[in-house]
């Protein structure tokens, strides 16, 4: 589904990612996991061109080349990404945070939007809410909000950059609950997170990233039971 190759990211003299190869298939659930400044959150915003990357690189999203263009709104179409700090519209109710983006980006009818968008609330577990504003909810309801947003559009998928790391720690949980089920009902996502239990528990494959490079990745249990590199080694150390 996605195809990443080469995948290289500077700023000015610094580069960030050195040469990344990374293939996601339909259906799979990656964790991203590593250092703070290895280059994580700048891959995956590399998948919808949310950062440019050098010209030699290539990512395919369903076989849609990203690269700047008309053909950008198509991949962005299909790449929900869900943020560390929300991003909610404060002034619309979650309802219509929710709608706006199948009715300004695919002209879905206003009432098939709401329906959809209360479909959406219930799945997330936060149905009742629906008319309120972000402001007057939880972190935790306000990030179920931010991926009900996300899966409105249909996405084939879901890019999550730390989405529990902004919350309470009470809050964490019912996020990781939807994410899990999301997981579980075949949603293809890639999970750039600190949580190393979700990570074990949901991830088809963990990919351990340090110093722009993609350092070792595998099944949870390779990467957590028996990684391969040192550093790998070290990381885990330090945040088991
Ligand atoms: P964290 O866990 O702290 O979120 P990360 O793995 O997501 O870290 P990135 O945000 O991808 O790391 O950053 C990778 C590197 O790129 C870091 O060294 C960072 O300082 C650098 N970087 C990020 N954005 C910029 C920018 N706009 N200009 C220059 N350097 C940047
Ligand atoms: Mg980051």
């Amino acid at each position: 589904l996605i195809s990443i190759r080469g995948l290289t990211k500077a700023y000015g003299t610094f580069t960030v990612l050195h040469g990344i190869d990374l293939d996601i298939a339909e259906g799979e659930v990656v964790c991203v996991i590593g250092p703070s400044g290895s280059g994580k959150s700048t891959l995956i915003r590399c998948i919808n061109h949310l950062e440019a990357f050098a010209p030699e690189s290539r990512i395919t999203v369903d076989g849609i080349t990203v690269e700047p263009g008309p053909s950008l709104a198509k991949v962005r179409a299909e790449v929900g990404m869900v943020f560390q700090s929300f991003n909610l519209f404060p002034h619309m109710t979650v309802l219509k945070n929710v709608m706006l983006a199948p009715m300004r980006v695919r002209g879905t009818p206003e009432k098939e939007a709401e329906r959809k968008a209360r479909e959406l609330l219930a799945r997330v577990g936060i149905a009742e809410q629906a008319e309120k504003f972000p402001g007057q909810l939880s972190g935790g309801q306000q990030q179920r909000v931010a991926i009900a947003r996300a899966l409105a559009m249909e996405p084939r998928v879901l890019l999550f950059d730390e989405p529990t790391s902004a919350l309470d720690p009470e809050m964490v949980g019912e996020v990781l609950d939807v994410m899990r089920k999301l997981a579980g009902s075949g949603v293809t996502m890639i999970v750039v997170t600190h949580e190393m239990g979700f990570a074990r528990q949901v991830a088809d494959r963990v990919i351990f990233m340090d110093g722009g490079r993609l350092v070792e990745s595998g099944p949870p249990e390779d990467i957590f039971d028996s990684p391969k590199h040192e550093r790998t080694r070290g990381f885990l150390r330090a945040v088991l």
